[in-house]
C-alpha cells in the first residue's frame, strides 16, 4: 500500500495557488461525496439550495467577524480573479467622471492595475518605485494625493517582489482608499473602516482559485453606471447577495472552511499575525545571518511577512539550492523571473515547522557553500 497522502506532502512554498490547511483539505475530502445532511455533493447542488446559501452566508459571517467588518460595508464573492478588479474598480469609480485616480506603484501587480485603469480614465501615478526594481514602499512624505481624487489605490503586499506595507498609506480623508490585499488577506487584523474597498483573490492566502472577496463601503456601490455590463456592476452583486449569477460554489465552500479554521483552530487574526511574524523572522534571520551569502530583495523595513525574496551568489548555487531543497521536502521555491532567485511564500496555512525546516536548510546550505 502507498503511504497516506498526508505523509507524501512536502512543505509547499508556492506563491499561488498555494498551501491550504491540512484539516480543511481533509474536511473537503470527507464531505466531497455527500455534504452532511444534503444527500448530494456540494459540487452537484444548486447555488439557490438553502444548504449552499447557508454556506455562503457562513463564509461571509466568518470573514466579517475575523475582520470586524461593520454593516456599512458589503462583502461580495466574485469571479474573474484580482485581474478583473483591476478593471472593475476604475470602470465603476472613474469612468465618466472628470476626476483622476491616484495609484501607488510598488510592484508588478500595482503596475498591471494601473495599465487597466488607464483604459477607463485619468490616472495619476503619485509614487513609482520601479527605478529601484520595486524593493520598497513609500513613506507619507514621498507623495501627495489630491483631495478630489476618485480614489487612492495600492497593493498591500507585492507578491512577486516580496514588498509589503506594514501600515495604511497616507490618504486624504475625502478620498476612498482601495487595497489589493490578494496575497496578505487576513494575515493580521485590518481596520476596514479606513478603507473604501479591500479585495483579495482567494488563491494566495485564503482558499482555492476561483473566488475573489470584495469588501466595499456601501456608498461606493452607487457610483457605477447602469450602462456597464451587468457582471461589472458592484451594485448588482451586492443587491443579489453574490448570486446575480452562479457564484463559484466550490471555492466559496473551501474559503469558508479556511475562515473557520482561522477563527477556531488558530484563534483569530491576532494569533495568526503572531505566528506569521515568527515564521518570517526565521527566514529573514537566516538571510541576515548568512554573511552575505543570501541577499534579500526588499529593503528590511518593507519586507513581506508572506513572501520572502532573496538571491544567492550565482545561478549554479541557485539551481543546486532548489534541487537540494526539493530533496529535503521543500518545494516551489523558485522566484519570479523579474526578481530571480528564491521566493518562499509562507502564507497563513504554512505551519511554523515548515518555515523552521526551510530556515535550517538555508543555514546549512550557506555553511556548506559559502
Ligand atoms: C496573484 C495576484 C494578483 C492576480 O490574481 P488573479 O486572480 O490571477 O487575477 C493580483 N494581485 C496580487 C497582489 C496577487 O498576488
Amino acid at each position: 500500500m502507498s503511504a497516506p497522502a498526508t505523509d507524501q506532502r512536502a512543505y509547499n512554498f508556492s506563491a499561488g495557488p498555494a498551501v491550504l490547511p491540512v484539516s480543511v483539505l481533509e474536511e473537503v475530502r470527507d464531505e466531497m461525496l455527500c455534504l452532511p445532511g444534503a444527500r448530494t455533493s456540494l459540487l452537484e447542488m444548486s447555488h439557490r439550495d438553502k444548504a449552499f446559501v447557508d454556506i455562503l452566508h457562513d463564509a461571509e459571517n466568518s470573514i466579517r467577524s475575523l475582520l470586524k467588518i461593520s454593516d456599512d460595508y458589503s462583502v461580495m464573492f466574485l469571479q474573474g480573479g484580482a485581474a478583473l478588479q483591476f478593471s472593475m474598480i476604475p470602470a465603476n469609480l472613474l469612468r465618466g467622471t472628470d476626476k483622476s485616480a491616484a495609484y501607488l506603484q510598488t510592484g508588478t501587480w500595482g503596475k498591471k492595475a494601473i495599465g487597466e485603469a488607464k483604459k477607463e480614465g485619468k490616472v495619476n501615478v503619485v509614487y513609482d518605485a520601479s527605478s529601484s526594481n520595486f524593493n520598497h514602499v513609500p513613506t507619507a512624505s514621498d507623495y501627495e494625493v489630491a483631495s478630489d481624487a476618485a480614489y487612492l489605490y495600492y497593493c498591500s503586499n507585492e507578491t512577486i517582489q516580496g514588498v509589503q506595507f506594514h501600515d495604511e498609506p497616507k490618504c486624504p480623508e475625502s478620498v476612498p482608499l482601495i487595497c489589493d490585499a490578494s496575497s496578505d488577506f487576513m494575515h493580521r487584523p485590518l481596520d476596514i473602516s479606513k478603507y473604501g474597498m479591500v479585495y483579495a483573490c482567494a488563491q494566495k492566502n485564503a482558499g482555492p482559485a476561483g473566488v475573489t472577496v470584495v469588501i466595499m463601503r456601501k456608498d461606493l456601490l452607487e457610483i457605477g453606471s447602469e450602462s456597464l455590463p451587468g457582471y461589472m456592476q458592484y451594485k448588482l452583486h451586492a443587491e443579489n447577495d453574490s448570486e446575480w449569477n452562479t457564484p463559484p460554489t466550490f471555492a466559496i465552500w473551501v474559503l469558508g472552511k479556511v475562515a473557520r479554521w482561522l477563527s477556531d483552530d488558530i484563534g483569530g487574526l491576532d494569533a495568526m499575525e503572531k505566528i506569521n511574524r515568527e515564521k518570517a523572522s526565521l527566514l529573514y534571520d537566516a538571510i541576515d545571518g548568512s554573511n552575505g551569502f543570501y541577499t534579500g530583495h526588499a529593503k528590511p523595513d518593507c519586507r513581506s511577512l508572506m513572501n520572502a525574496t532573496f538571491v544567492l551568489p550565482n545561478d549554479e548555487l541557485q539551481a543546486s539550492f532548489l534541487s537540494e531543497a526539493a530533496g529535503n521536502g521543500l518545494v516551489a521555491l523558485k522566484g519570479h523571473r523579474s526578481v530571480g532567485g528564491i521566493r518562499a511564500s509562507i502564507y497563513n496555512a504554512m505551519p511554523l515547522e515548515g518555515a523552521k525546516a526551510l530556515a535550517d536548510f538555508m543555514t546549512s546550505f550557506a555553511a556548506k557553500n559559502g
